[in-house]
């Protein structure tokens, strides 16, 4: 272990440090982005400073900006000095590419190129800077629509960033959430890159970007039936998915990691409720705490919690997460850094029971 450079790990399953399950915490965090909306973001703000990890730290979140309102810049800094973190999701949140803009994609071809790009990214990260934030506190760059391409890849590299966040991962026969591959730097390229797109027909790989971390958007698992009075939601859920979306079930009942994909279909009509809802991402907790301890980063939108009830969901989430042994709630920079340098928790006496009812 000691001839790998701190910034270079290759794509695996194996938990960093070479720690077993049982010694390694469990990490969870919401990566938000888009962030418009004042009352919401100010929802989060005083919700989260209600809570605390059981060793007494913050949790915390993390904020991937775009559009931002310069009459609301004032929030990014409370949010930074409660110990969120505030990354970047470009300033007019374009999808980068063409396949992004069709349904079926044919040609695969490039809309922005890396001078685009940098201005974008420059744009949204100025505004950050004017809000009384370091530059050198942002770190993560989030792709609108998970439309990235190499040129993307090549702006943030130049601009300095430390970590990319806008990769799938989960997408192969053999992977079901529990043995997901941990964030890895870009030496290599990217598996979730080849499998999502190899279908492309003209679309290379990415190229490899050596240094650059990845943060992939994992894939959430959707529950089967059987385990509807576990997760406490009605049967027939994975029905109601794939009747609207049906790749899902191509997909081994794999569906992209952000709570948009969960709340509408692909029109933007109304799928799934707050209970099931919540019972996918209980589930997918449990399948990190029963596998490689890979972290659970949940891809979020904080406008979408405009209600009592959306709210509840992440209130309710983030109480289950803080009741369980060895589970933190820390934001992606944080856990980053614990990549890079890993450390062991104590191993806890009892095993913990899949889904307590809180
Ligand atoms: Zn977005």
């Amino acid at each position: 272990m000691n001839s790998i450079k701190r910034n270079q790990r290759f794509p695996s399953s194996e938990i960093p440090g070479g720690l077993e399950a049982k010694e390694t915490p469990q990490f969870v965090t919401f990566g938000f982005d888009d962030n418009k909306s004042l009352s919401e973001l100010e929802w989060i703000y005083e919700f989260s400073s209600t809570r605390r990890n059981y060793d007494g730290s913050p949790i915390t979140f993390s904020f991937y900006n775009s559009n931002i309102d310069k009459e609301n810049i004032f929030i990014w800094k409370k949010l930074s000095n409660q110990g969120h973190e505030i990354g970047n999701h470009s300033f007019s949140h374009c999808p980068g590419h063409k396949t992004c803009w069709e349904k079926s994609p044919i040609e695969y071809s490039s809309l922005m190129d890396t001078e685009d790009w940098i201005e974008e990214i420059s744009k949204t990260e100025n505004i950050i800077k004017n809000s009384g934030l370091e530059k050198n506190k942002i770190f993560g760059f989030r792709t609108p629509f998970l439309c990235y391409t190499d040129d993307t890849l090549q702006a943030i590299n130049k601009l300095g960033y430390e970590y990319d966040c806008s990769i799938e991962e989960g997408h192969e026969e053999d992977m079901d959430g529990s043995n997901y591959v941990w964030p890895y730097t870009l030496d290599s390229g990217s598996p979730g890159d080849r499998a999502l797109f190899s279908y492309i027909s003209g679309r290379k790989p990415l190229d490899n970007y050596p240094g650059l971390w990845e943060l992939p958007v994992y894939l959430l698992v959707i529950p089967d039936d059987d385990l509807s009075e576990l997760y406490q939601f009605r049967k027939g859920l994975q029905r109601k998915i794939g009747i609207v979306k049906p790749y899902v079930q191509e997909n081994n009942w794999k569906i992209t990691g952000f709570d948009y994909n969960l709340f509408y279909t692909d029109n933007g009509a109304p799928l799934l409720d707050s209970d099931e809802v919540l019972a996918v991402w209980k589930y997918n907790l449990d399948l990190r705490l029963y596998g490689n301890k890979v972290p659970l980063m949940i891809g979020a939108h904080s406008q979408e919690y405009y209600s009592s009830e959306r709210r509840g969901i992440i209130e309710r989430f983030v109480d289950h997460v803080l009741s369980i042994p060895q589970v933190q709630i820390k934001n992606q920079y944080q856990i980053l850094e614990w990549i890079k340098s890993p450390t062991a928790v104590k191993p806890t006496k009892k095993n913990y029971k899949m889904v307590q009812n809180c």
